[in-house]
């Protein structure tokens, strides 16, 4: 039907009955849209033209009654504009033809009717007809579609698509709805529309999966349909309920689906109503896919629109109170949205933001001119290029009162619709305090953290906390984020710890506590924190605390003692040897001599035996010391090994050196390295636990060892002094690799080696920190001239 030629309706105005009726029958045999018609009187001719459209009046010029061919051709033609008129007489007369043209005749024949002449000019009005119908219907478009583009409200929308079909030409219109949520059909159905719009937003009987209504609804280019098509093309007829609701048993219709970009709006049914005779030709169907294209982009625009209306509400009343900003933009960056903090985190003005394009909100450190719109355009870059999302990425935004440039950390995401296309874009703003824009760039390395660790704000609650501070006191990062640290303590605790913060806030300084952190459970642990200010250009920001359960600590430091046992072992074992062989070449000596005096003629010599037995007095004597010398290696090592409670007992600084050295000096001889010691005189005693202590100078003696392994002369310097306030030090010196310059704030942290796995730990330097720490003391490093060679010092206040 999509293929069938327009009819053409040819009324034939004539008093001969044989003329009229013999052409007639040429008309209608020439071609099968022609529908012919034929009336004797004019009278009878202006009735029929009043019941009957007609596209073609072919009349004769002299007709019976007063009005002769140019005045009947005039009255057709102001009354029925549509209709042409051709005219045919049997006058030859130019004067005759040139009146009827001037009435507005298409045509004057001349009889005897030359049919080719006829048939031509027919095809000619025809083809006109076809060009005005176009230029008719695209008019009625074009007034459509402005209609179409002025609302974005969806059922004055749906009404405008109705109302613009039976504009075109149709009786009626209905209009379903595909709501791809429920995947099902909501009728919108205008029934007889052109007799008075009637919108009754109509129950749709129809459900998807439904063999037929799916071949209906699932097509993808116009269908005509009426009821005999149906049963012929599935067969079935439980099509009847809603043929009749519809009233569609005795109508053909077209079927338009209403698709927008990618995704189906709906479908469009239009017919001629019911009982009229299918005659949709190629260009009803031209026309109506122009048009159906036209209502479903708008259709489509607007529930876009409401979705993202009905969005907006609702993330307006979700971000109201959140901290962070939530902006939204198009496609081209022009901002969409802006939640309530947006004016908070930017310093801009929402309704100032909306409608703008975001990248006037961005700059860079030097407010350069185009840096805002490089900004924007690599963030969309990147959405687009990556999975479609960034994470806390910085940017500077402009100040409305220009200034300085506000600093925010943005994560971003597309935004799609429900085809998947990307329509915008959503970013959270999140504002960055002087303490989160250091603290931002620091986390992941506070993450891996040996040391528990929190940031807090300037008011002392928590900002940031690691993993091992969240697994140490218990906490998840939720319940401890924005929570006062000094909650965290012993209440009798908490003034003297607000002290504390109060002044490293003030002063500027780094400060360290004892506390006592009281666990969710009621545990408790004793904590020693380090308190660092955290600096910015505008001051203190907030306070970095790090600290470690001082329980683990001692297990550190006792897992750290047996490493340096080891290593100690390693030495000690020429110590004893030495007095072993002595005391084994005196046991044997011995024994040779009795043996010989034995088997001799003097053994019953007094003088011999006395002789002897002053000799084996002497060798007894000498196995006996150098037994007591293993025994008290063997003692010393024991101590070192064994686990003791942490005690201070005032001891000079000197003996403890010498001591600790002991464990080294074969050693230092087999790997031919000279010590050097210079010990001052007349030290005052310090406070000291000895066995702790010599695992600080074990540490620091094997870690010069290494250091000067590739060293020809290797020079180990250790020397006491008395320093400032009454302090002593001890300085520990090699002339190995030393320390490069970038490493040696960090020597110190727990973990850090330049050392392969099998050699370093990095916990040597950490555990004798922590010793130090125990013992009110300090120890630094420096680095030798040139950056040669290393220096160690220990600071110990003198014991009161
Ligand atoms: P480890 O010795 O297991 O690496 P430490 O904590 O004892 O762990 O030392 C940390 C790092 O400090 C060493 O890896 C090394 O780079 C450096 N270091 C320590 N002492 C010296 C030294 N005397 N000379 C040069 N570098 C040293």
């Amino acid at each position: 039907m999509s293929s069938e030629t327009p009819r053409t309706r040819i009324l034939i105005v004539d008093d001969n009955d044989r003329v009229r009726d013999g052409m007639a029958m040429r008309i209608r045999i020439s071609s099968e849209s022609y529908e012919v018609e034929g009336v004797r009187t004019a009278d009878e001719a202006f009735q029929e033209l009043n019941e009957k459209s007609y596209d073609v009046v072919l009349c004769d010029l002299v007709l019976p009654g007063e009005l002769d061919g140019a005045a009947i051709t005039r009255e057709i033609v102001e009354k029925h504009p549509g209709v042409r008129v051709v005219v045919f007489s049997g006058y030859e007369s130019g004067e005759r033809k040139v009146q009827v043209l001037k009435a507005g005749a298409f045509s004057y024949l001349a009889k005897p009717i030359n049919y080719e002449e006829l048939l031509h000019a027919i095809q000619t009005i025809n083809s006109i007809r076809r060009t005005e119908r176009f230029e008719r219907s695209f008019r009625t478009l074009a007034k459509i579609s402005h209609q179409l583009q002025t609302s974005l409200d969806f059922d004055l929308l749906a009404e405008r698509v109705v109302h613009g079909a039976t504009a075109l030409g149709f009786v009626r219109a209905r209009l379903y709805i595909y709501e791809s949520e429920h995947k099902s059909l909501v009728g919108k159905v205008a029934l007889g529309a052109r007799e008075g719009f009637n919108f009754t937003g109509y129950e749709v009987p129809f459900r998807l999966n439904d063999p037929v209504i799916d071949a209906i609804f699932q097509a993808d280019r116009p269908m005509v349909w009426n009821r005999d098509k149906i049963l012929e093309t599935f067969g079935i007829d439980d099509t009847e309920p809603w043929m009749t609701d519809l009233a569609l048993h005795d109508t053909t219709w077209i079927d338009l689906p209403l698709i927008a970009g990618k995704s189906r709006v709906g479908t469009l049914a239009v017919d001629h109503g019911a009982g009229s005779r299918p005659h949709y030709d190629r260009e009803d169907l031209e026309i109506l896919d122009v048009f159906a294209g036209m209502a479903a982009k708008a259709l489509k625009n607007s529930q876009t629109y409401q979705k993202e209306a009905l969005v907006n509400a609702s993330l307006g009343s979700i971000l109201r109170d959140a901290p962070d900003a939530v902006i939204t933009t198009n496609l081209q960056g022009i901002v969409t949205f802006v939640s309530p903090s947006g004016h908070r985190v930017t310093g801009h003005r929402p309704e100032k933001m909306l409608g703008q394009p975001a990248a006037k909100f961005y700059t860079d450190e030097n407010g350069e001119k185009d840096a805002g719109i490089r900004f924007a355009n690599q963030l969309m870059q990147d959405l687009r290029d990556g999975e479609g999302t960034i994470s806390n990425r910085r940017a500077l935004l402009t100040s409305p009162t220009g200034g300085p440039p506000r600093l925010v950390s943005i994560s971003a995401s597309l935004l799609r619709n429900d085809d998947g296309e990307a329509i915008g874009t959503m970013g959270i703003l999140k504002e960055l305090g002087a303490l989160e824009a250091q603290s931002e760039q620091y986390r992941d390395v506070l993450e891996g953290f040996g040391y528990g660790t929190l940031l807090l704000g300037k008011n002392g609650n928590i900002r940031f906390i690691n993993r091992k501070a969240a697994r140490l006191i218990q906490m998840s990062r939720e319940e401890a984020d924005g929570r006062a640290f000094f909650d965290l303590v012993l209440p009798n605790q908490q003034q003297t710890l607000r002290l504390s913060f109060d002044e490293v806030i003030a002063v500027g300084d780094e400060k360290r506590v004892d506390i006592s952190v009281v666990r969710q459970d009621g545990s408790r642990m004793a904590v020693n924190a380090k308190l660092t200010p955290i600096k910015s250009p505008t001051g203190v920001g907030g306070v970095a605390v790090a600290f470690s359960d001082k329980s683990e600590l001692m297990a550190l430091i006792q897992s750290g003692r047996l490493m340096a046992l080891g290593q100690m072992v390693a030495g000690v074992a020429h110590e004893v040897n030495n007095p072993l062989n002595n005391m084994l070449v005196s046991v044997r000596e011995l024994a040779a001599r009795f043996e010989r005096v034995e088997s001799s003629q003097l053994k019953d010599d007094t003088e011999v035996f006395d002789k002897l037995k002053k000799k084996a007095g002497q060798y007894l004597e000498m196995a006996e010391r150098n037994g007591l010398r293993i025994q008290g290696i063997v003692e010393q090592l024991r101590d070192f090994a064994k686990p003791s409670t942490f005690a201070l007992v005032a001891s000079p600084i000197n003996r403890v050196v010498e001591d600790a050295l002991g464990f080294f000096r074969t050693r230092f001889h087999n790997h031919n390295i000279v010590l050097v010691t210079e010990l001052a005189e007349d030290l005052p005693q310090v406070s000291v636990d000895t066995n702790r202590l010599q695992q600080v100078f074990v540490n620091l003696i094997v870690n010069a060892e290494e250091a000067m392994e590739t060293q020809p002369e290797k020079v180990l310097t250790v020397s006491t002094r008395a320093a400032d306030g009454g302090d002593v030090e001890v300085l520990v010196t090699d002339n190995g690799s030393g320390i490069p310059e970038e490493i040696i704030d960090v020597i110190f942290d727990p973990f850090f080696t330049t050392k392969s796995p099998t050699k370093g730990t990095g916990l040597g330097l950490s555990i004798s920190k922590s010793i130090m720490d125990m013992h009110e003391g300090t120890i630094r490093a420096s680095r030798g001239p040139g950056g040669r060679g290393t220096t160690f010092t220990l600071r110990f206040k003198a014991a009161a």
